[in-house]
């Protein structure tokens, strides 16, 4: 087992504390004349004054802090933080991606043209007749979509007021259908962590509107019934919803276009190597068959007479999205895309789920269902996941995503991705192993090697205090 000290400093008193870019070094800047009215002006600002290396050591200090996707292996299973390749970045980097968005269309058709391009390879991949780039996240995606099955439903004059999904999915799906004013009926998972077909039976009805589904589900199980699945709900006149947030397994392999699914979201940061994590941005596009295109949002891409164009498609939602959606973020995608090819979506699935079952196979835990895919869920018990996942951080690695699906006690949600050699996987396993060697007291302490000690979560969450000028207060 290899050793492992995140860094940290300490102030005066040894405590550990890096001081803030203010706290090093300030000056009182005075405002001079404003043309703004004085209620909104004032004098003197205070404001960080480093010289330059200081100001560089202070942003290495805090990156030597933290731990990324560019420090070791990260398996937080369905969240898929899979290492991003950096010469995406210099692609969206080049002037001509960055133009600014009020340009007329006839002066901006290359990047119409990528857009173009890149709605066509998502609908390629995901077996859709139509894309859009707009929303910002996954969970904008999901509204988005499930907007476009309502405003498909009441074009119909088909009012439907329920949205079914599955115990196991993800927290974003049962709040999209609330917030988009559904009542939603939750499935309980068969015995095989899959579908229940009689429990969707009773479940659909003529006021579903939408199943919602994630394939291979959060378990990393694939749901062999789908097409019988897709059936029953578009029998009863309902819309089957694809949560492709992770599309890691499908890639190049199986399209859920061809499986039945009516609409779906890609979290294309979490699929096609955009960054993500500390809030995004990330990009969610969605993708419909045929039927639903008309309802796209406000304005989508198309061919126009030598070229490209913005237009609103005929009965669209409307505006999800300031301008044309997360630009750079989509351009990496494009640039991902490309590089790869079919042949190396492909490879890039089977790496994922190969990846995934040699990990499953090397780890003391149980892992209660299977076969599955890019991710599995282990079970922790008797531990508590909370302390497991603490306690890998002082092995040196990222620990997986805990407590979720809750049909599986203390579930470890573990998803290495593609890129993750076999030497990474073996130091995964290893922490793993050593964890699991833990005792209870040991595991409670952690972490004790990293810059920052267990974090009180509860009230992080309750009473945020999201400024620097918030420390040391207690409100
Ligand atoms: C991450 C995820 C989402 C939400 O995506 P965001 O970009 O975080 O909003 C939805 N569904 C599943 C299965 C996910 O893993």
């Amino acid at each position: 087992m290899t050793e492992y000290t995140q860094a940290s400093w300490t102030d005066e008193d040894g405590d550990r504390y890096e001081p803030l870019l203010s706290e090093k070094a300030s000056k009182t800047v005075d405002i001079e004349d404003s043309p703004l009215p004085d209620d909104l002006t004032r004098d003197s600002l205070e404001l960080p004054a480093p010289a330059e290396p200081e100001l560089a050591r202070h942003y290495t200090r805090l990156s030597q802090m933290n731990y990324g996707v560019e420090s070791g292996p990260f398996p937080l299973g369905s969240c898929t933080m899979k290492y991003n390749p950096s010469f995406t970045e210099d692609i969206a980097a080049l002037p001509a991606a960055a133009v600014h968005p009020d340009r007329p269309d006839r002066t901006v058709q290359g990047t119409l043209g990528l857009s173009h391009r890149l709605q066509d390879y998502l609908g390629r991949i995901g077996g859709m007749d139509a894309v859009t780039l707009q929303p910002p996240a996954g969970a904008a995606g999901e509204f988005t979509g499930i907007q476009i099955a309502k405003a498909y439903h009441q074009h119909n004059d088909d009012d439907r007021s329920e949205v079914v999904i599955p115990d196991s999915a993800h927290g974003t799906n049962f709040a999209t259908a609330a917030m988009a004013g559904y009542d939603v009926v939750e499935l309980p998972s068969g015995e095989d962590g899959r579908v229940d077909i009689e429990a969707l039976e009773a479940a659909v009805s003529d006021e579903t509107a939408a199943l919602m589904l994630t394939n291979p589900n959060t378990l990393g199980l694939f749901e062999r019934d789908i097409e019988h699945v897709a059936d029953i709900v578009h029998d009863a006149g309902g819309l089957l919803y694809y949560d492709g947030a992770n599309l890691n397994a499908l890639l190049g392999r199986a399209r859920p276009g061809d499986m039945g699914f009516d609409v779906m979201h890609y979290n294309v940061h979490k699929t096609f190597a955009t960054p993500h994590g500390g809030g995004g941005p990330g990009a969610g596009p969605v993708g419909v068959t045929e039927e639903l295109a008309p309802f796209l949002p406000d304005p989508h891409v198309r061919q126009s007479d030598g070229g490209y164009e913005y237009y609103s498609p005929d009965h669209s939602i409307g505006k999800v999205h300031g301008y044309y959606g997360n630009w750079p973020v989509l351009v990496k995608a494009f640039a991902y895309i490309t590089r790869l090819g079919d042949s190396g979506l492909a490879d890039a699935s089977a790496k994922a789920v190969l990846n995934a079952n040699y990990l499953a196979q090397q780890i003391p835990y149980e892992v209660p269902f299977g076969p599955f895919h890019h991710e599995f869920v282990a079970s922790a018990a008797p531990q508590d996941a909370a302390d497991v996942a603490k306690g890998m951080l002082d092995h040196g690695v990222h620990p997986p995503t805990t407590k979720w699906p809750e049909i599986v006690d203390e579930a470890l949600m573990t998803e290495p991705t593609e890129g993750e050699s076999q030497r990474s996987l073996d130091q995964l396993a290893a922490a793993f192993e050593a964890v699991h060697g833990e005792s209870d007291g040991t595991l409670a302490a952690s972490p004790t090697r990293t810059a920052a000690g267990r974090i009180d979560q509860v009230s992080a969450a309750r009473n945020p205090r999201l400024s620097w000028q918030a420390l040391g207060s207690d409100d």
